[in-house]
């Protein structure tokens, strides 16, 4: 492994372009339990899994019974914005927010929606599934701090008139544009694709790493050509193999805790032996 990392270390010395996508993985490195884990919210809780499916038509039929269950005044259950907001950023986020300072990695499009990457200090940060932090306006597509919202009064409303809605992204809901479109552009130029944490099984989140080893598909006399970059280098951090692994999408797979392996190639940057 020691092998890989040193490997990694210099791969992201060497890329012009790198990016980093996230998933679950580093945020239960920071306590905050993942939804389909051995001891994930929903694995443990079927009621609050069921609710999840339907968070986002109830948003859109009845968006001050939306807020109650947001704000758990229905007694639901799940992790609590409460929760969310008292973890903190890990080794992991620490490293990815190293990475960039030495201008290497040039942004994180992260499936989390704890902030933990921007309160370790990344700048560019793409939300793929939005931020608890963060109220979207599905009307204008404008957004604000959750923080300086007043929930006193249920919904919320935007400027525009318009019932503001959490940012998180809820099932059947839309990614939001602005956010899926520069997450394409990125996966499309990046040269090198750190993906930690994540089983990149949730689309279309999970095509992002496809779209950086594929980026077109061509269809010549009925056949589907898939031209190949093989300039790409996608290396995997997480805790086993994934599909990408086993569709041969990434290039390698450094096993272990994104907390322990990403400082570690970031110490070898610092010291290349
Ligand atoms: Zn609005």
């Amino acid at each position: 492994m020691e092998d890989l990392v040193r490997r990694a270390a210099r791969d992201l010395a060497e890329s012009k372009y790198a990016i980093a996508l996230t998933g679950a993985g580093m945020s239960t490195e920071s306590g905050i339990p993942d939804f389909r884990g051995p001891k994930g919210i929903w694995t443990t809780d079927k009621q609050a899994e069921a609710k999840a499916y339907q968070r986002y038509e109830l948003f859109l039929s009845n968006p001050r019974a939306y807020w109650e269950e947001m704000l758990g005044l229905g007694g639901t259950s799940g992790t609590s914005y409460e929760e969310i907001r008292q973890a903190r950023p890990n080794p992991g986020h620490y490293a990815l927010a190293e990475l960039e300072a030495l201008g290497i990695l040039k942004c994180v499009i992260t499936q989390n929606i704890d902030g933990l990457h921007k309160r370790a200090g990344s700048k560019r940060v793409l939300e793929y599934h939005g931020s608890v932090h963060v109220l979207r306006c599905l009307s204008c597509c404008s957004r604000s701090a959750r923080e300086e919202a007043s929930l006193t009064e249920l919904p919320p409303h935007c400027q525009c008139g318009a019932a503001l809605k959490s940012d998180v992204v809820h099932f059947k809901e839309p990614i939001p544009l602005d956010v899926m479109r520069e997450s394409e552009r990125e996966a499309s130029r990046c040269d090198l694709m750190l993906v930690c944490g994540t089983s990149a099984v949730v689309y279309p989140f999970a095509d992002l790493p496809r779209m950086a080893r594929f980026p077109s598909r061509r269809s010549v006399a009925n056949l589907d050509v898939i031209a190949h970059k093989a300039s790409v280098e996608i290396i995997e951090v997480d805790a086993g193999p994934t599909p990408l692994t086993h569709e041969g999408v990434s290039d390698y797979l450094i096993r272990g805790k994104t907390g322990e392996i990403l400082p570690r190639i970031c110490e070898f940057l610092h010291h290349p032996l």
